[in-house]
């Protein structure tokens, strides 16, 4: 799951909305080469992660307690374009974290928006998504 078959859309510009190249932002964190320094750079990477798909990143960035079995991804949604509007902790010397967002998609043709401020903690040193609050 960690490769990304031909047909996936690995975009040029990262998702995560900073001002580089997939393969040079995010893309190292999904290939396992370097770890999120930040409870922001993990969200960043997980939206990236949503918009290309890749579900092994997202299951083991994610707090054991709250992670589902599989993540399920809706043929029909596009993670499209990402938003952080604040975050709370979540830096090097932290061990918990909230970070606020809005996440813009397209459903179906339509688009749309999703509000949350999650919460991260660190589990054994690494930066892990525990849960969010919509809205
Ligand atoms: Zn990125």
């Amino acid at each position: 799951m960690a490769k990304h078959r031909k047909s996936d859309p690995i975009p040029e510009d990262c998702p995560c909305g900073l001002p580089a190249p997939y393969d040079e932002c995010c893309g190292r964190l999904h290939r396992g080469e370097v770890q999120a320094k930040t409870a922001e750079q993990l969200m960043r990477s997980r939206f990236s992660a949503f918009a290309v798909q890749d579900e092994a990143y997202l299951l083991r960035s994610w707090d054991p307690q709250t992670r589902p079995a599989d993540v399920g991804f809706d043929p029909g949604m596009r993670w499209e374009t990402l938003d952080v509007i604040g975050s709370t902790g979540g830096g090097p010397f932290h061990t918990e974290g909230t970070v606020e967002f809005r996440a813009h998609y397209r459903a179906h043709g339509q688009p749309g928006s999703l509000h949350e401020n999650s919460r991260f903690r660190r589990h054994d040193g690494a930066w892990v998504y525990l849960d969010g609050d919509i809205g």
